[in-house]
């Protein structure tokens, strides 16, 4: 009787203390045990709202939009770019949505450069020199979902050299918690915006994730990065498979 009636208070105590030193954040947002029927749920409601293509036949990463080179009016190397706001980390994604439509609000309309990139796109800018990147492979926060480079469009023109437009985009920006590549010197990258919750490079190589701060808005995360690495590492395989012919046809042609 006292053994339950002191297990009951403490009980009580540590539901006390946790409610009023953690915030949302420190708390799994479900009981684990929930998370797999949530998620089952979200993917059956996914499936009836609209019905995707095969996955068999059509892989998502296929359906990604991308941009050839001049699309933007800017030499960006041979290998596609990926446009596909779908092909970015969830969390970011949503971020990136709030700043075109912050910046719609303003006036200025956004294009979307390139999202999510390979790590052999990576080095190819890295081959075109430092204007374009000081970054190689694995080491673009692009190349976890995690970054995006955009252009104001005026007058149906990519306008890259108007400071005070890219004062107000990165303004917004830096407003919905994202990093402003228009704070760099090395290079000077108004376009790049990223988010990486206090992950360091090194961790993101090891496949470690930033913490989402509002988790119990992302309940199947965990599930949609796994799903996202698949399409992400088919991408990477086409890409550098393109990037071997590339060099393969130069050598022969030396
Ligand atoms: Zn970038």
């Amino acid at each position: 009787m006292l053994r339950s009636a002191l297990l009951a208070f403490f009980c009580c105590i540590l539901t006390l203390a946790q409610s009023q030193t953690s915030d949302l954040a420190d708390l799994p947002p479900f009981a684990p045990e929930y998370v797999e029927s949530v998620c089952a749920l979200m993917r059956s409601f996914e499936a009836a709202s609209h019905p995707a293509p095969d996955p068999a036949i059509v892989p998502e990463w296929q359906q990604w939009s991308t941009v050839e080179n001049f699309a933007f009016g800017k030499n960006r190397g041979a290998m596609a770019m990926i446009t596909d706001l779908d092909a970015l980390h969830p969390y970011f994604r949503e971020k990136v949505t709030a700043l075109i439509e912050a910046c719609r609000a303003k006036g200025i309309e956004l294009a979307i450069v390139e999202t999510f990139r390979t790590r052999a796109k990576q080095n190819e800018y890295r081959s075109m020199g430092r204007i374009y990147t000081r970054s190689n492979g694995g080491k673009s926060k692009h190349q976890y979902g995690l970054a995006i480079d955009v252009v104001p469009i005026v007058d149906s023109v990519a306008t890259w050299h108007d400071p005070v437009i890219w004062k107000k985009v990165g303004t917004a920006g830096e407003r919905l918690g994202l990093r402003w590549g228009g704070r760099w010197r090395h290079p000077y990258d108004p376009g790049h915006f990223e988010w990486t919750g206090g992950t360091s490079t090194a961790m993101l190589e090891h496949g470690i994730f930033p913490r989402v701060p509002n988790a119990e808005v992302y309940p199947c995360i965990d599930e949609e990065l796994e799903d996202l690495k698949i399409s992400w590492e088919a991408w990477e395989a086409e890409q550098a498979a393109i990037a071997e012919v590339r060099k393969a046809s130069k050598n022969a042609m030396r």
